[in-house]
């Protein structure tokens, strides 16, 4: 099996922001991105929300 490394670019779910979560499935880099989000953005519980729905159809996947 051909391992698979997930993307997500915070700027995708909104905010202009550099920031890139990698990982190798799909939990891990919505995780990654949301503990970026929760120290990096001052979002209130309901912003926190959205970015997460929106994470989950912004991540890319690719042949690592
Ligand atoms: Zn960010």
């Amino acid at each position: 099996m051909i391992p698979m490394q997930f993307e997500i670019h915070c700027r995708d779910t909104g905010p202009d922001c550099p920031f890139v979560a990698r990982a190798e499935t799909v939990e891990e880099v919505v995780n990654m991105l949301m503990r970026h989000v929760r120290s990096a953005h001052e979002c209130d519980w309901f912003a926190i929300e959205e970015i997460h729905q929106a994470a989950r159809t912004v991540i890319r996947g690719q042949a690592a």
